[in-house]
């Protein structure tokens, strides 16, 4: 394999968008693939909807652009809409995530001028304080959007723990579902879709005894992590290492622990400390913080991490002999995968 780069089991990835599917289904909750932690990788992308997802968001209109434009078989949804974007918007996602009036009416404009339908779900502020119509001045947009031409208010959704990292809970999804109930009552209108969050709404799900009028889901990370998102604990029978840093060893040698001369910045401006370990044998991996968040790697091996920057990692490799040209396994936390998939220069290999 070409260092530094990535493994990604495909096969891995589509067991967990599968029993996902499955498990949510058990309560009638359908599943958005969410695909924004790769960049719409269209390979992962294929891999979800081969496990029967039938929905693909994004956060960005260029990585739906590239999944449309590679032939994906899926509708796609994006979860982040910005006015400026709109005429892409409407080009390119049947559905978005909206909480601006102005945003609507804007994606209204392009939907007319193309002669085609956007559909908008309307998400609402439940305490995670990240984006979301608050719950008072709901009804008074519904009132603005149903009169819209080219959009139809499809849904209404929430979005918790990302910002505030506020727990999804059966107040929080009763509270979802009255206001859905409401609108349908209040407008004569079904909502074909009241999407209750992400992948941290597992530790609701599991525990509920009525999920109430919430249909819809939308998962990233417990996909391709196999953890929920709230405490980040496995959930079971999911695999929970789907994708794998290789890192290639470029120098190995007994070295001090300790750096000597007179101390000043280092790289990125921090007055570095360390502790007197006496000699250690020393490793470079040829990786850096150009490629990935550093502090979301674990080694697979019993190594430790001392430091990164922006071309390489140094290792304490403890007990293990590495010698150069050896390579370094790293499970990735969801920023390091973030983080990994965006940098150009890490290899993608797919098995
Ligand atoms: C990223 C995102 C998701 C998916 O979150 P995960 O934690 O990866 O499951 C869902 N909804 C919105 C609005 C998002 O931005």
């Amino acid at each position: 394999m070409i260092t530094p780069g990535i493994e990604i089991s495909l096969e891995k990835i589509a067991h967990n968008a599968k029993r996902l599917k499955e498990l949510y289904a058990s309560k009638g909750i359908d599943v958005i693939g969410v695909t924004k932690v790769v960049c719409g990788d269209t390979k992962i992308a294929n891999a979800l909807i081969k496990s029967g997802i039938n929905i693909l968001a994004d956060s960005r209109i260029a990585n739906i652009k590239k999944m449309v434009d590679a032939g994906m078989q899926a509708q796609f949804l994006l979860l982040r809409t910005i006015y400026s974007q709109a005429k892409d918007v409407v080009s390119y996602a049947g559905i978005s995530l909206n909480s601006e009036l102005s945003v609507i009416k804007e994606l209204s404009k392009y939907a007319v001028k193309q002669d085609t339908t956007h559909k908008i779900i309307l998400m609402v502020e439940l305490g995670d304080l990240r984006e979301g119509i608050m719950p008072s001045d709901l009804e008074k947009t519904v009132n603005e959007v149903i009169g819209l031409k080219g959009i139809e208010l499809a849904g209404i959704g929430t979005n918790l723990a990302c910002f505030g990292g506020i727990k999804p809970d059966d107040k929080k999804m009763g509270y979802l579902s009255s206001i859905a109930q409401n609108i349908e009552d209040k407008f004569k209108l079904k909502l074909e879709f009241v999407s209750g969050g992400n992948s941290a709404n597992y530790d609701w799900f599991m525990s509920t005894n009525d999920v109430g009028k919430v249909n819809n889901l939308r998962l990233g990370e417990s996909i391709f992590s196999g953890c929920e998102t709230l405490e980040r604990k496995p959930i079971p029978g999911l695999f929970t290492n789907a994708f794998t840093l290789i890192a290639e060893v470029m120098e190995s040698k007994i070295k001090p622990s300790l750096p000597y001369g007179d101390v000043y910045q280092d790289a990125f401006g921090n007055t570095p400390k360390f502790l007197d370990h006496g000699l250690i044998r020393r490793a470079i991996l040829g990786v850096g913080l150009q490629d990935v968040l550093v502090s979301g790697l674990t080694p697979m091996l019993d190594i430790d991490i001392l430091g990164a920057s922006s071309d390489h990692i140094i290792i304490d490799a403890k007990q293990t002999d590495l010698s150069v040209g050896n390579t370094v396994e790293f499970k990735l936390n969801y920023g390091a995968l973030l983080s990994a998939m965006t940098s150009p220069y890490i290899n993608k290999k797919y098995n």
